[in-house]
């Protein structure tokens, strides 16, 4: 559904000095119409970046739950959308994994994120064990029935990324069949669970995506775009897969 859906997910990386690489993205990004652009710095950059670029949208990584309140050190849908934010990813592994998130704290999340007026990339996505079990498809299913948003703005504003966790940073990549089959599989399960609307949800693939691999992975049936992370972190290497899209 829609144009390809490239997005940089910087993780806890950049500086200042990182506005160049959003600038020269945001510069490219008009050689290239049919291709939807998305970068999401960290927070403390969030604004600056916004402010550095025109055609590309910018976006959180996470955010709170709540709107606001005593919750030291994190961020909420309002402020991100506050400081200029498209966007926010939430539910990605390494929150699911290093803050304990579970899928109902990913729920809530993306359901503030779409109260605050920010469309949302909700990641799913299963172990390596998992895998090997034989259980993929069922674990990513569960997690999607468990964090899918309910609020107002699902499905229209809301987009999957399918990122299995031993894929993320390790240069490893699911076959074409495998990527595919899940594809299907998390197309299935949103129209499930929001009927029509699930057929127009946009479900990136993420996990060692680089430009060797970006135009057969972009390919495949239900993929709609790519959620990146360490090869975002260069204009070049992020415009080499815009460009294969
Ligand atoms: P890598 O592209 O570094 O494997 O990371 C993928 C990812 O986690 C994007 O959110």
């Amino acid at each position: 559904a829609g144009l390809p859906y490239i997005v940089g997910n910087w993780k806890m990386n950049g500086t200042r000095a990182m506005l160049n690489e959003a600038r020269a993205i945001d510069r490219a990004a008009a050689r290239f119409p049919k291709v939807q652009v998305g970068v999401a710095p960290p927070a403390t950059l969030l604004y600056r970046v916004r402010d550095a670029v025109e055609l590309i949208g910018v976006g959180g990584q996470d955010c709170h739950a709540k709107d606001s309140g005593a919750f030291t050190g994190d961020v909420s849908a309002p402020m991100l959308k506050d400081a200029g934010a498209d966007f926010t990813i939430v539910g990605h592994s390494e929150r699911r994994e290093y803050h304990g998130e579970s899928d109902a704290d990913v729920k809530a999340k993306a359901e503030a994120a779409l109260s605050a007026g920010l469309a949302v990339i909700l990641c799913v996505g299963e172990t390596e064990s998992q895998r090997d079990a034989g259980d993929a498809e069922a674990v990513v299913g569960a997690q999607l029935e468990g964090s899918c948003p309910k609020a107002d703005g699902a499905p229209e504003k809301l987009s999957v990324a399918y990122e299995p966790v031993w894929a993320i940073g390790t240069g490893r990549v699911p076959s074409i069949e495998d990527v595919a089959a899940m594809h299907a599989s998390i197309r299935g399960k949103l129209v499930e669970l929001y009927g029509e609307g699930g057929g127009e949800v946009r479900i990136l693939y993420g996990g060692s995506v680089k430009a060797e691999n970006a135009a057969e992975l972009l390919a495949v049936p239900e993929v709609g775009g790519a959620l990146v992370g360490g090869a975002s972190l260069t204009a070049e290497s992020f415009l080499a897969i815009v460009g294969a899209a």
